[in-house]
């Protein structure tokens, strides 16, 4: 049976894989598949160990919302206390909805329009985390033209080496995030002659899926060193924010232990008296969902066996984009070892539609698979490719599931082009 310590509240009771005490086979049965799964207790103990961490110190823990934006989850998550991070003004609109507090809010992002600048100073965000210096006259004007002050960090590129997949090293000195590490004196010394700058806070945020100590400790003490820099030219740094990026297990990498982080991160800080801010998404939800799908058909060919499953590369996106691997293992388990090595694909009608190749599995048709570690970038970057609706998600706590979004019908697909161009003859009568 496949080793599930990794993965948060799933266990297997009489050969049948459960959620918390949710049967998997009773949700598929009660909602259909394909079906996200989350887990409620998987959620708040990931949020509390890291709150627990850096319990010592003024902390803010900003879930970023880009990770996993359900709204009832975001509720969940302010009322266990967190703040967010938001890289869209739809972002914010999504916190604001559930109920988050506009004051534990940062808005990260290297291309924010006026128009959500002006939302975000209207809604009296915590603090602008700027990209650019460009961003930074932006932001300017529009608190100018508000008469209002906009609290402001600069997102400092640490030029560390996160050791990550390339489309998720942000850090680096070329990456088209943050601002040269080289220019960031001049850059706090610009915005602090600015009349509606209110310069708050440095961040950084190196990467994502990150299992190395190392680079957070590095861009640390560079972060550090800007900040003595700064300090001697009469600007001071009320917060210090290091981003998110802390990895998960998704098949046999060993996730950086919070208390070893924290240790390593406040063992450094004893100049600092500050506010800390960070921005964990996929540490926090990651490990808490799963993709339910169900086997449609299998299917031999002379190299590969394919077991063709109901979920696609629009519902879970990382291993066409990334090579991600994810973990997949039978919902019922059978007694007969694996009989082949499938890859399991979906219908999308792309050969990139792989959500795992050459597993080892014990499937027949009608059979359940349980795609794990999909809580962070899985419903969050899902799309209607091939007209297919986005599929519902659900949250177990305990015995009990409640449905969090429902699965779009067709007529949700289509809404948004039945416009009035639809009522006219079509352009080849005219
Ligand atoms: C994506 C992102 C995060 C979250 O990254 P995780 O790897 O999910 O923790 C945090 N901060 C910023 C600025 C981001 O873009």
């Amino acid at each position: 049976m496949a080793n599930l310590t990794p993965f948060p509240e799933l266990s297997y009771r009489q050969q049948e894989l459960y959620i918390e005490d949710v049967s998997l086979s009773d949700l598929a049965q009660v909602y259909g598949t394909p079906l996200y799964v989350y887990s409620y207790s998987a959620l708040s103990k990931a949020y509390r160990e890291f709150s627990a961490a850096f319990a010592s110190r003024d902390t803010m823990i900003c879930y970023a919302v880009k990770a996993n934006g359900n709204l009832s989850l975001l509720r969940e998550l302010a009322i266990l206390g967190a703040g967010f991070d938001i890289v869209s003004a739809g972002e914010l609109k999504r916190v604001l909805n559930a109920g988050g507090d506009p004051q534990k809010v940062v808005f990260s992002g290297v291309g924010k329009s006026k128009e959500e600048i002006i939302f975000a100073l209207k809604a009296n965000i915590f603090c602008f985390n700027i990209e650019s210096e460009a961003e930074l006259y932006r932001i300017h004007e529009c608190a100018s033209e508000l008469n209002m002050h906009a609290n402001v960090s600069f997102r400092v590129n640490p030029d560390v080496d996160p050791k990550t997949h390339p489309y998720i090293s942000t850090g680096l000195k070329n990456s088209k995030f943050g601002v040269p590490f080289d220019t960031a004196i001049d850059l706090y010394t610009k915005a602090s002659q600015l009349d509606h700058i209110l310069i708050k806070g440095i961040d950084c945020h190196i990467g994502s899926q990150i299992t190395d100590l190392n680079p957070f400790i590095e861009a640390l003490e560079r972060i550090l060193e800007l900040i003595d820099e700064l300090k001697r030219l009469g600007i001071t740094i009320s917060h210090l924010d290091l981003g998110g990026g802390l990895g998960i297990t998704y098949k046999d990498e060993t996730p950086i232990s919070l208390t070893a982080y924290a240790e390593a991160l406040l063992s450094r800080l004893h100049g600092f008296s500050g506010k800390l801010i960070f921005e964990p998404g996929r540490r926090i939800i990651g490990n808490s969902g799963l993709l339910l799908t169900k086997i449609e058909f299998l299917k031999h060919s002379p190299e590969h066996q394919f077991a063709i499953v109901d979920a696609a590369m629009n519902d879970l996106v990382r291993p066409s984009l990334y090579d991600a691997w994810h973990e997949i293992i039978e919902v019922k388990h059978h007694s007969n070892p694996a009989s082949y090595q499938f890859d399991v694909v979906g219908p999308v009608c792309e050969t990139g539609d792989i959500l795992g190749s050459r597993r080892q599995l014990s499937a027949e048709p009608g059979d359940l698979l349980a795609i794990l570690s999909t809580g962070a970038y899985g419903a969050a970057m899902s799309s209607n490719y091939n007209a297919r609706s986005r599929a519902s998600e659900v949250l177990v706590y305990k015995d009990q599931h409640y449905l969090i979004s429902q699965r779009e019908s067709f007529d949700d697909l289509i809404q948004r082009e039945l416009t009035d161009f639809l009522t006219q003859p079509a352009l080849s009568k005219s």
